[in-house]
């Protein structure tokens, strides 16, 4: 894992003084020597020293030539379909982050046209590359809340025959366990909020891509719209991306530890997780990923007043929407996470009411297990 890169992208002594951290250049803008004359810097919401360096260090960790952070994952996300012309046509992943879906049904399908298809299945995502055309193909892999692996190989090079950009959402994994650009993606995004920053302190978004017209397009309507980082937001990221490594080797070892666990729980009926055997798609998962990280999906025996029990009686795990910070966090995708979903899209796909999502943090395993024990005691 990438330990060298996390604890010294983006840094470089300032120049000023030799600090060894980024100062945060807390200003709006930028004092002029004569009319146009700067030194790259105008005004903020276009440019920021302590943002620029959060960006190179974004670039190195996804091994791509740019990258620009945003105010959330979402207004990324937002950038990017605004980056599309009007009335094109964009696949979707049928099991993507509860907010995207909203995003794109309830805000952009006045501009585009939505299609879910399921990324796992091939033949079935090469049957609407050749009957839509879509501009565009995005998704998450493994995907939110249901963990289904896609190869990123085979998607992205069907995609690419079919002249559709890729773009995939690697929020779940970080760029230490997985880099889409390196099997072609167009564009890989992420939410800092979770992994990267780490730290459940901030909410903010980034893009990488290796391509320079992507890239001016995307920076002209981040200046344009304005849902740039601000300056200590980024230098929170740029200090979680310190421990990122570490991390994630902790996140992955527990996450296997409890999917394991649960595996063999008697008042569990069946466990997502793709460094499990038992997972569906745990070859391809060996094969793209460097490690699963600590997202463990589980199906409980019985149905929502068992969950909701289970629920109220985590300790360790805390409640609450979001994951991937150092603290473990439990979720109810069905009433939480998910709820932007209609029940029957819910239950087509098989978000039940008895799915709990975990966000396996960083604590000693042995708490983290008598924690679910307890917690899963009839
Ligand atoms: C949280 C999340 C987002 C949205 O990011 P925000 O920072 O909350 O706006 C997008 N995709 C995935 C997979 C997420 O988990």
């Amino acid at each position: 894992m990438n330990s060298t890169i996390c604890v010294h992208a983006g840094g470089h002594p300032d120049k000023e003084t030799g600090a060894i951290m980024p100062p945060i250049y807390q200003t709006s803008t930028y004092v002029q020597e004569s009319p146009g004359v700067h030194r790259g810097y105008e005004y903020t919401r276009s440019h920021n020293p302590t943002r620029t360096r959060l960006e190179e260090a974004l670039s190195e960790l996804e091994g791509g030539k740019y990258a620009l952070s945003t105010a959330s994952g979402l207004s990324a996300e937002m950038l990017i379909m605004h980056s599309l012309e009007k009335g094109s046509k964009v696949l979707c992943g049928d099991d993507v982050y509860g907010g995207t879906y909203r995003l794109f049904n309830k805000v952009f399908s006045s501009l585009h046209d939505f299609s879910f298809v399921d990324t796992t299945n091939l033949n079935l995502v090469e049957e609407n590359l050749k009957a839509l055309r879509p501009a565009m193909l995005w998704l998450e892999t493994p995907s939110n809340p249901l963990l289904k692996v896609t190869s990123l190989k085979e998607v992205i090079a069907l995609a690419h025959k079919y002249q559709c950009r890729v773009v995939v959402d690697n929020t779940f994994l970080s760029p230490i366990l997985q880099n889409p650009l390196k099997f072609g993606a167009d564009i890989v995004l992420h939410s800092l909020t979770k992994y990267i920053n780490g730290h459940s302190d901030v909410v903010g978004g980034a893009m990488m891509t290796n391509c320079k017209e992507t890239y001016d397009k995307l920076f002209f309507l981040q200046n344009a719209i304005g849902p740039s980082s601000s300056p200590f937001d980024s230098w929170l990221v740029l200090r979680g991306i310190k421990t990122l490594s570490l991390r994630m080797k902790a996140h992955c070892e527990n996450g296997l530890k409890v999917a394991s666990f649960l595996e063999k729980h008697s008042n569990v009926e069946k466990v997502l997780y793709p460094f499990l055997p038992s997972h569906p798609q745990h070859s391809i998962a060996a094969e793209q990923m460097k490690g699963a990280g600590g997202m463990v999906t589980f199906f409980m025996k019985g149905g929502l007043p068992e969950a909701r029990r289970f629920l109220e009686k985590c300790k360790i795990f805390s409640l609450a929407e979001s994951l991937g910070g150092v603290e473990s966090m439990v979720d109810h995708p069905a009433i939480m996470t998910h709820a932007s979903i209609p029940q029957s899209e819910r239950e087509k796909i098989g978000l039940t009411d008895n799915l709990v999502r975990l966000s396996v943090g960083i604590e000693d395993i042995d708490d983290i297990l008598n924690d679910l024990d307890n917690a899963l005691k009839k």
